[in-house]
């Protein structure tokens, strides 16, 4: 380890190395025999509750290509959701974490602090929006951003109500499963849900045909109406929507609510957690929108896959909170931070937010081709390397855009027998998603999107 933990000049990657050769590869049935005895071992275990989109055991991964102990390689459009955003085991993530887990793994920054916690800090208040003072406390995981995003605002405020978005995710925990859209599967059967939660109309342009403004004003009147500002804490808005299906708000929708909010003292919160760390082509995706929020979550992309998550923002509302009151025995681990630290250092070496652009623009291009050939595909959205393309019945794209789930779940079993392996997301399904790691190159999305075209026409 370094003196200093300040940014280093590191040379540019421009010819990446990597470790395993990135292409994909079906050497097995898939799942192959080894992942088909790990998958029985796994049953007799592991909780039924936790659910794997594809029982395929992974032996290694390296850039954009996972590969599995059967020896096949997958072209990942997952990232891990959206976690392995620097690609996977990054020389310079892996190297930092491996040097800080030589150093000290634990002393809890509550009982003796360590600078790398710090400079995260810096890191986040340098790189998140807005140009005032920013403060932030680090977690574990994404939903216990929330958490503490909402216990922030609270007590600043004095309020008690939450309010968050139609579509909208925020995790798995008592209080965020709650926030979700959906209740099935993350809070069918674990009730009773935390009160003084409010889902508000949001802004969802392919079917509500709304202006940012018009839409601005439904959320608004429901806040006012339904919950009354007097009550309301904070406003938990993703700038673009992750598990309900990408959703990119309409032109000015942002800008309107948080305008809203300074004039009612209610605390506005972008929950990044998806959409932060160089996802979309900015550091956070708040910045496509003009958007400034007074407080940030960012959590997976931010370590390499290690886990950390952040709440940040201003100062004067990150401070009101009492001495002990936020924190816990694992948040702001050195390991996860020093790999945090490597994380941004590499966003800058290896002009990722340029890399996340060249993603969305090889990526668009593909699905138009696609789009014009299949009109099952009813809109392609998105930002950087945040896309997906929403599928609707055949027939009814132009006018009543009806989901179209099974051809989702078809198309992306196909994939995965093909060696890609692609997400689904959306309220009803229908949405399939690119979230690769910033390494996926050129060729690998061409080879991808062929795939997908087969997909598609094998329907
Ligand atoms: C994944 C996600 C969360 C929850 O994060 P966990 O680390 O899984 O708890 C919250 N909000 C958004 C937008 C997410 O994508």
């Amino acid at each position: 380890m370094t003196d200093t933990l300040a940014p280093t000049a590191v040379p540019a990657a421009s010819a990446p190395a990597y470790t395993v050769a990135q292409e994909r590869k079906i050497v097995t049935a898939i799942p192959g025999p080894l992942s088909t005895e790990l998958h029985r071992r796994r049953l007799a275990v592991v909780s039924g509750g936790v659910a794997s989109m594809l029982p395929v055991y992974i032996k290694k991964a390296n850039g954009a290509i996972i590969v599995d102990v059967d020896g096949n390689q997958f072209i990942d459009l997952g990232a891990g959701i959206g976690v392995t955003t620097v690609g996977h085991t990054e020389t310079s993530v892996v190297a930092a974490a491996v040097d800080q887990a030589q150093d000290f793994v634990h002393t809890l920054f509550t009982v003796t602090p360590y600078e790398e916690y710090v400079r995260v800090c810096e890191l986040l208040a340098e790189h998140t929006p807005g140009d005032f003072p920013k403060k932030s406390v680090l977690v574990n995981s994404g939903a216990e951003g929330v958490e503490n995003g909402v216990k922030i605002a609270r007590k600043y405020t004095g309020r008690r109500a939450v309010a968050v978005l139609d579509h909208a995710y925020h995790g798995r925990t008592v209080l965020t499963m709650a926030m979700n859209y959906k209740a099935a599967p993350y809070a069918t059967g674990y009730g009773p849900l935390a009160s003084d939660v409010y889902h508000a109309p949001s802004s969802y342009p392919y079917h509500d045909g709304l202006s940012g403004a018009d839409a601005a004003a439904r959320t608004i009147g429901y806040l006012e109406k339904v919950i009354g500002a007097a009550d309301l804490a904070c406003l938990v808005v993703e700038p673009i929507q992750g598990e309900g299906g990408f959703m990119v708000p309409a032109e000015g929708y942002l800008p309107a609510l948080q305008q809203w909010c300074t004039a009612n003292g209610v605390v506005m919160i972008a929950d990044e957690i998806q959409s932060g760390m160089a996802r979309t082509g900015k550091y956070f995706a708040s910045e496509h929108f003009g958007w400034v929020p007074d407080l940030v979550l960012s959590a997976k992309g931010i370590a390499g896959g290690f886990p950390l998550a952040g709440v940040t923002g201003r100062a004067e509302i990150m401070d009101a909170s009492q001495p002990g009151g936020l924190g816990g025995t694992f948040g702001g681990n050195p390991v996860s931070c020093a790999a945090a630290i490597a994380v941004f250092d590499a966003i800058e070496a290896n002009n990722l937010l340029g890399e996340a652009q060249r993603i969305e623009a090889s990526l668009t291009a593909g699905l138009t081709v696609l789009k014009e050939k299949y009109d099952i595909i009813g809109e392609i959205r998105g930002r950087g390397a945040m896309i997906a393309i929403e599928l609707v019945q055949p027939g009814t794209g132009d006018t009543t855009k009806l989901p179209n789930a099974a051809a989702v779940s078809a198309i992306s079993a196909y994939a995965s027998q093909h060696g890609v392996l692609l997400l689904t997301a959306g309220t009803y399904g229908s949405v399939l998603r690119f979230l690769p790691s910033l390494a996926l190159s050129d060729a690998l999305i061409a080879d991808a999107l062929s795939v997908i075209d087969d997909a598609i026409a094998s329907l």
